[in-house]
Order: C-alpha cells, then sequence, then structure tokens
C-alpha cells in the first residue's frame, strides 16, 4: 500500500480524498488494479500516464460517474455512492449520489458548454436549477468567477462567438459555480490548439495557487512542474511512483516513469 505523502505544509487533520484499493474492470479488462491515493485539502495533484493507463476511469471513480468493483473512496468524509447503516454499506440512491457528486466540480477535454446560453447563462444554471440560488446571488458569483478565469467581458456571449481556450475557462467558472471542495481536471487542455493551451493553465495555476484541492489528469508536463504539490504516475491500472515533481519529473525511479517521460525530454 502505498503511504500518503503529504508534499505542503498540511494544517488539516484529514485528506480531503482517501481512494483505497480501487478496482475496475471492464468485462475482461481490468483497468484499475488496486488503487491507492490521498489528496490533502489544498493539495493540487497532477496524474500522468501513458494513454490507456486507467487515468480517466480513476477519476470519474472519484465522482461516482462510474462505479468500482472493489474497494472504497471517500470524499470530504462520505464514502462515494454508499453510506454506512449500521455495521453494513448500503447503496446510496441516485438522488443521494447527485448530492453528494455537487461538492467536485470536472472539467473535460471537451467543454461541453450549452450552445444555446450565453456564458453567464451557462455558468448559474445548476447554481439555480440544483442548489436553488436566486438568480442575483448566483449571477453575482458567475460574474466574480467570469473574473478570475479572465473573461468578464464574454459574459452575455454565446459559446460559438468564443475561442476554444475561453469556452475551457468558461467550462471551469461553471464547474467552480456549484462552490466544489474538489475539482477534477481531465486533459483540459487535450482538444485546444497549441497556442490556446497557455491560457487554461495560467487559470488553473491561479486556482491551484488559491489552495483549491484539485487533481489534473494531463500531459503538460510543465504544468506539473510549475503547479504540482505531488505528480502521481499510472501506469498498467496501478499508481507506479508518486512523489514532488521535481522528484518524479527530474529523477524518476521507475523505468516505466523514466520511458514515459523520456518522450517530453
Ligand atoms: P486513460 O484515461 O489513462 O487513457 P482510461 O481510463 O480512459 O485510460 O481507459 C483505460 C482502459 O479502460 C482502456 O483500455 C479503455 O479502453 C477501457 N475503458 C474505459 N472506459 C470504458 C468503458 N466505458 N467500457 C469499456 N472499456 C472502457
Ligand atoms: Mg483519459
Amino acid at each position: 500500500m502505498t503511504a500518503p505523502i503529504p508534499t505542503k505544509a498540511i494544517t488539516a487533520a484529514r485528506p480531503l480524498v482517501v481512494a483505497r484499493n480501487v478496482h475496475k474492470s471492464f468485462g475482461d479488462n481490468e483497468v484499475l488494479k488496486g488503487i491507492d491515493l490521498d489528496v490533502w485539502p489544498g493539495e493540487t495533484v497532477v496524474v500522468l500516464g501513458p494513454s490507456g493507463s486507467g487515468k480517466s476511469t480513476f477519476l470519474r471513480c472519484i465522482n461516482h460517474l462510474e462505479a468500482m468493483d472493489r474497494g472504497s473512496i471517500m470524499v470530504g468524509g462520505e464514502q462515494m455512492g454508499y453510506q454506512l447503516r449500521g455495521r453494513r454499506l448500503q447503496k446510496l440512491s441516485s438522488r443521494a449520489i447527485a448530492r453528494q457528486r455537487q461538492q467536485i466540480g470536472m472539467v473535460f477535454q471537451q467543454f461541453n458548454l450549452y450552445p444555446h446560453l450565453t456564458v453567464l447563462q451557462n455558468i448559474i444554471e445548476a447554481p439555480i436549477g440544483i442548489h436553488g440560488e436566486s438568480r442575483r446571488e448566483a449571477e453575482a458569483y458567475a460574474l466574480a468567477l467570469l473574473q478570475r478565469v479572465g473573461l468578464t467581458e464574454k459574459a452575455d456571449a454565446y459559446p460559438r462567438q468564443l475561442s476554444g481556450g475561453q469556452q475551457q475557462r468558461v467550462a471551469i467558472a461553471r464547474a467552480l459555480a456549484i462552490k466544489p471542495k474538489l475539482m477534477l481536471f481531465d486533459e483540459p487542455t487535450s482538444a485546444l490548439d497549441p497556442e490556446l493551451v497557455g491560457e487554461v493553465l495560467a487559470a488553473m495555476r491561479d486556482l491551484a495557487d488559491q489552495g483549491l484541492t484539485m487533481i489534473v489528469v494531463t500531459h503538460e508536463i510543465g504544468f506539473a512542474k510549475e503547479a504540482a504539490d505531488r505528480v502521481v504516475f499510472m501506469d498498467g491500472g496501478h499508481i507506479v511512483e508518486q512523489g514532488k515533481p521535481e522528484d518524479v519529473l527530474v529523477n524518476p525511479a521507475h523505468p516505466r516513469t523514466r520511458a514515459f517521460l523520456g518522450r517530453f525530454i
């Protein structure tokens, strides 16, 4: 079992995310073979690894978009998908799972903004529709979020009027609108033209600096170097190696990490 490695000055009493022995198969294909990971409040953890190593599946297990076969994932002290009834674990209703998921924001490779809604409407949709916030309250917060991602002047634009990088920054603001405790990013810049990658990474870097807890799957080694408190390298459904970026990225211990990083150097 991998020991948790806090790499920041951690003041919290316990990790925000505790994943233990997470297994997941699709048919005969065992994609996650026992993942253990702790993420502490305020940490930015970057997950690296070759295509098919199980990174997306693991992220999807964290917010229970994918049900794991074995193991457990706790987020904010709650086991995702289950509750303890006496000494027995009971599966939660889809409504209760939806409520658990609201503490987690997710940003995908594809931004999936609603094309018929303006930027502002995209952002306030969940806070009003799901959280029952007033329009005034939701709009004020949405504008503050747009300022955080540098897009205040685009509040009334439609997604098609924005560049890919701007759309992804709106998608980040939208994910933040539900005030999540944890943000998951699954290759947020992989669908972008190279010249638009930097602005999205800069917005994410700001969030990391402000102390948001984030798990980021990316191939952007530069981002990992600069923004990660910890780098986790996955291969073949295992966490092969993890540690501070200056250790894992500069002096990888495992041959598979070395081989993977060799492609980028
Ligand atoms: P990564 O994100 O590291 O590229 P994934 O988690 O997407 O890896 O995929 C790991 C493996 O799981 C791949 O072999 C992929 O084909 C398989 N897989 C992922 N999702 C599904 C699914 N819904 N049904 C069947 N196989 C899947
Ligand atoms: Mg993936």
